[in-house]
Formats: structure tokens, sequence, C-alpha cells
């Protein structure tokens, strides 16, 4: 069989290109005679591969030379505790945003290790848009102030990126890092699971400024603590080896297309297919404010739920996958990451206009 256009949430389509070539070298890794996934992590074969990763990721985003660049297991939900345990380094409190479900657990998580101040809230109209910085009540004293730069449930992302003068800025990337420039700089600490614009599920990358690290909290794991994984190039206990080699790869290809500016050229196009045919049409609704509508994440309805369960199975038969929205939003969502070809979601607008065709 062919494959199938992937629209889902995560774990998410990787690059044809990429699954090719860990294909090709799954049993014989460049003539070394064993696959990546035998090699021993202190071997200078292995070793290359995390280091060439890292440095294709620092080139790609701009990452300077005075943050680490960390690879770690527990998926950004760990990171929910990380951040506080590592981060509070003494303060009394954090500032979180809640812009919807990943902010809310992050925000639960940070309440077991300090006080957490919710700044501002868009939980008073469904998580469908982003409060913008006036509205966000700041303590100048905080520890950190946490945000969620893309909700990837409710579909929506903050293009702007905030302003915490002296207080550092950590950002949940899960589901944006890599689909378009940011400045690293202006952030204390970015984490974020892989598996939904790096690679396979099972790394979690975490770019922290060095100053930040190294006060962890009283009684802190040392599996938990920025500092020993940073001492230890990642490699205090066994790295995640392979989702690492796969990683590496995706980054080496993003770096062939142009890098992150030529991602979101391709990424505006692929969205912007989309919320214009819903802008253009009563059949479907986009639920999210326009100036936060995901360019990753596309939630939408259809005007009558009833016809939920016909559309996916038209959809299937087309080879469209995973269209269907989380179960907290209801509808459908279409998760159009780095990976997602452009002709993917071509085929996806053509089906939702003879479905309306038909329908409407
Ligand atoms: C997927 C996702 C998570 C959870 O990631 P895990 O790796 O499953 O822990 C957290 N935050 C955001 C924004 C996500 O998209």
């Amino acid at each position: 069989m062919e494959r199938i256009y992937n629209f889902s949430a995560g774990p998410a389509v990787l690059p044809r290109e990429v699954l090719e070539q860990a294909r090709d070298e799954m049993v014989n890794w460049q003539g070394c005679g064993m696959s990546v996934m035998e090699m021993s992590h202190r071997g200078k074969e292995d070793m290359g591969i995390q280091t060439q990763a890292e440095a294709d990721l620092r080139e790609l985003m701009g990452i300077p030379a005075n943050y680490k660049v960390l690879f770690l297991q527990g998926g950004a939900s760990s990171q929910f505790a990380m951040v506080p345990m590592n981060l509070l380094r003494g303060k009394a409190s954090a500032d979180y945003l809640n812009t919807g479900e990943w902010s809310k657990k992050a925000i639960k998580e940070a309440k077991k290790y300090g006080t957490v101040n919710v700044i501002a809230s868009s939980e008073d109209k469904n998580f469908s848009y982003a409060p913008t910085q006036d509205a966000w009540k700041l303590d100048p004293n905080a520890a950190y102030v946490h945000y969620t730069p893309n909700e990837t449930i409710g579909g929506v992302e903050i293009f702007w990126t905030p302003e915490t003068g002296d207080v550092p800025l950590v950002a949940d990337m899960s589901s944006t890092i890599l689909s378009r420039p940011m400045d690293v700089s202006k952030f204390g600490l970015i984490y974020a699971g892989a598996q939904k614009n790096i690679g396979p599920a099972g790394v979690t990358v975490v770019i922290v400024r060095e100053d930040l690290i190294g006060q962890a909290m009283t009684g802190t794991p040392a599996m938990f603590d920025y500092k020993i994984h940073a001492d230890n190039e990642s490699m205090y206990n066994t790295p995640p080896t392979y989702g690492i080699y796969t990683a590496g790869l995706v980054f080496k290809l993003l770096k062939a297309k142009g890098g992150l500016a030529a991602m979101e050229k391709t990424n505006r196009e692929k969205a912007g297919l989309l919320y214009d045919y819903l802008d253009s049409t009563g059949f479907y609704n986009s639920p999210v404010a326009k100036e936060n509508r995901s360019l990753m994440n596309v939630p939408f309805t259809l005007k009558d739920a009833a016809l939920d369960e016909e559309f996916l199975k038209g959809a299937k038969a087309r080879g469209l996958l995973q269209l269907k929205g989380h179960r907290s939003v209801g509808g459908m969502r279409a998760s159009i990451y780095n990976a997602m070809p452009v002709e993917g979601v071509r085929l996806l607008v053509e089906y939702m206009q003879e479905f309306e065709a038909k329908h409407g």
C-alpha cells in the first residue's frame, strides 16, 4: 500500500526521505556492520551521531553558545515537573499563561513545587484565543514565565515573543519548534517532545541558558536535574540513541531544504489553503481567533456534527487519516507539521469542498 496522508497531532508524519534513509541504514550503518540501535552510546559512532545532531539543531535554530542543548526522555510531560524543580531557584512563585489543555497540565504539575500565578487565561472563551501581553499580570519577582506558544489541541498559536524583562521566559514548543524561525536568545528555556516536528516519540529536546541550571531544589532526582544532564552531555544514562539519530536525519533534511525560513514559507502556504477555504464557507467553522490560528494544528467543525462520521469515513477512503478532533474539542483537527506535504493539504481541501457540495 502507498503511504497515506497522516494528519495526526502526534506521533505525527515524518519526512519520507528520512524514513527511507533510516531504512537503508537500518541493518548496517555506514559500513560499520551494525544498526544505530545496537551501538554503545559511548562509542565513537554513536557519539558522533549525537554531536552532529546537536550541531545541526544549533545551526537550524541559531542557538547561542551560552545555551545547553539536552536530549532527554520522559516527554514534554516530564518537563512540566523539571522546569519548576530546576528553575524556581528558591523563589516563591512562577508565572504561567493559561491558553489551553497543555498549559493547564503544566500549571497543575508546577503547583506541586511552588506557587503558580496564572497571569492571564483564555478559559473564558473556551481557549479559542491567546490573551495579549497587555492583559498579563506579570510579577517582576517571579522565578520564570511559562507559556505554550502553540496549543496543539486547541490550535491556538502565539506569533509574538513575550517581553519578560529579567524574568526568564520558558516555552513548551512541542508542536511549534522548527516550524518557523524563533529568536532563542529571548528565552531562558525551550522544551519540546520530539513526536510532533522533530522525530519519533522518546526524545525530548531541552534548550536552556547556562546560568539557569545548577540550582535544582533539594530532593530533585538526578534524572530530573538539568545540570547533571548538561555536565554529562546528555549521557548521564543511556540516551534515546535511535530517536536522536532519526531527529538528526530530520535536522539535516531541514537544513538542505533551506532551514526554518523555508519551513515557515511552506507552512504558511499549507495553513493558508485550509484557513482561506474555511473562511469562504459556512459549512465548516474555524473556532480560533484569526490572529491565533495555528500553522501546525487546524481544528475545524462541520456545521452539522451528525455528519462527522461520514466525513471521516470519506476522508479515510481517500487516504486522508487521523482527522478526528481531540475528545475535549470535538469536530476535526488537521495537524500539518513540517513533514506534511502541500499536496496532502490540497487533497484535504478538495475533499472538503466535494463533501460540502454533496451535503451543503
Ligand atoms: C504533545 C504535547 C505535550 C505532551 O508531550 P509528551 O511528549 O506526550 O509528554 C505537551 N505539550 C504540548 C504543547 C504538546 O503538543
